[in-house]
């Protein structure tokens, strides 16, 4: 009897040792949050890597993407396109502003908003669109931001899931209008939970500190006011320290997950799709940062979607997610008036979509297995 393989998630954080020891090092410093020099020293790297951008770190992306909107002034009687195919928060931040989530479906391709269905949801009362780059691959940035720029909508990017993503060698996030992104732990780079933006001058990231900590500005010795309504969402220098470790790897880490990718299409071979009418990802190596590796499984496959993470589990000890769920079909969104058969694609795939493994200390051997497992388990 061979013992069974160790269990493989379908993420898992890499902290390097210098990273913990430099955590180690804020905790003995007695300055663990509130302009501490380490988020301060954060926020500078990452303008860097965005080329010298504006960027504010967070503690979250959930938080980031609220504050863009606040910045742009969005709120009751404002519309904001968005993808139903996104982690809830994408369509929530425009509820907690008080403007009107508005839907427009995906390309099943690419899984990403369908750049024609957007031009077409687009009304009067459109303030923003908040694109979102499902596993790391950018939508058409020229296409986008043609459009953005012709119906004076602002941009929030949700790029929780791009950081290191590229559109024809340009980094997202280096150029366009906000960038939010999400340092949460399955992140690329992660901070246990952090977010930043990258914003477009000086001005808006003065706005940002203030909606970042209680609208707050301090002056002099003891100068204090409070001008706009913000909230708690300040980034701790724990979490900082954290970041700083994850920017000396990130590259690595990146191309690491592309040769992941590769050698899952060729392990996955020309015919898997032929024979099981599931449907891989977008080849998409010049952009993406493969941040997820996606299948969609066939409409009447041999098994349901639960049946087959099931089976992936327990026969095979491989561990799956789904990313996500049609965000309009939530009970909330049901309440606003969304049901189904608005927008069938996010709805096929939010049924069908699953994720396999893919992290950083993962090996070619892990991934052979997961495809080994995948082949399986739909064999007929
Ligand atoms: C992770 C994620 C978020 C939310 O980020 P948090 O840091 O968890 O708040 C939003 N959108 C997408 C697409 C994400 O993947």
């Amino acid at each position: 009897m061979t013992a069974p393989l160790p269990f493989l998630p379908f993420s898992r954080p890499t902290i390097d040792e210098a990273t913990i020891a430099a955590v180690g090092d804020v905790l003995r410093s007695g300055w663990l949050t509130n302009g501490g020099p380490k988020a301060a020293a954060f926020e500078a790297e990452l303008s860097s890597y965005f080329g010298g951008r504006p960027v504010r770190v967070f503690n979250s992306g959930t938080c980031t993407m609220e504050i863009a909107l606040r910045i742009a002034g969005i709120g009751p009687g404002d519309e904001v396109i968005t993808t139903p195919i996104s982690w809830v928060a994408t369509a929530n931040v425009i509820l907690e502003v008080g403007a009107t989530p508005v839907f427009a479906d995906i390309d099943p391709v690419t899984r990403n908003i369908d750049l024609d269905k957007l031009e077409a949801a687009i009304t009067p009362r459109t303030r923003a669109i908040i694109p979102v780059y499902l596993a790391g691959l950018p939508v058409d940035m020229d296409r986008l931001y043609a459009i953005a720029g012709k119906n004076k909508l602002r941009v929030v990017e949700d790029a929780a899931q791009a950081f290191g993503s590229t559109w024809k060698g340009r980094r997202i996030g280096s150029f366009g209008d906000f960038a939010s992104f999400s340092f949460q732990v399955n992140k690329n780079l992660t901070t246990g939970e952090g977010g930043c933006l990258v914003m477009n001058t000086p001005d808006e990231a003065v706005l940002a500190e203030k909606f970042r900590l209680q609208g707050v500005t301090r002056s002099g010795v003891d100068g204090i006011d409070v001008d706009v309504l913000g909230g708690k969402y300040n980034m701790t220098d724990i979490a900082a320290a954290i970041g700083l470790g994850q920017m000396k790897t990130i590259d690595a880490v990146n191309a690491h997950r592309r040769r992941l990718a590769e050698h899952y299409f060729e392990c996955f071979g020309n015919q898997f799709e032929a024979q099981t009418g599931a449907q891989l990802p977008l080849a998409a190596f010049d952009t993406s940062n493969w941040h997820l590796f996606q299948i969609i499984l066939p409409d009447s496959g041999p098994t349901t979607r639960a049946d087959f993470m099931t089976r992936l589990k327990q026969q095979h000890q491989v561990g799956t997610g789904f990313h996500y769920a049609a965000i309009h079909l939530f009970s909330l969104y049901r309440e606003l008036g969304f049901h189904e058969g608005m927008f069938p694609e996010s709805e096929r795939i939010g049924r069908l979509t699953v994720t396999l493994p893919m992290f950083y200390a993962m090996t070619e051997a892990d991934v052979e297995r997961v495809v080994a497992a995948v082949k399986a388990v739909l064999a007929k």
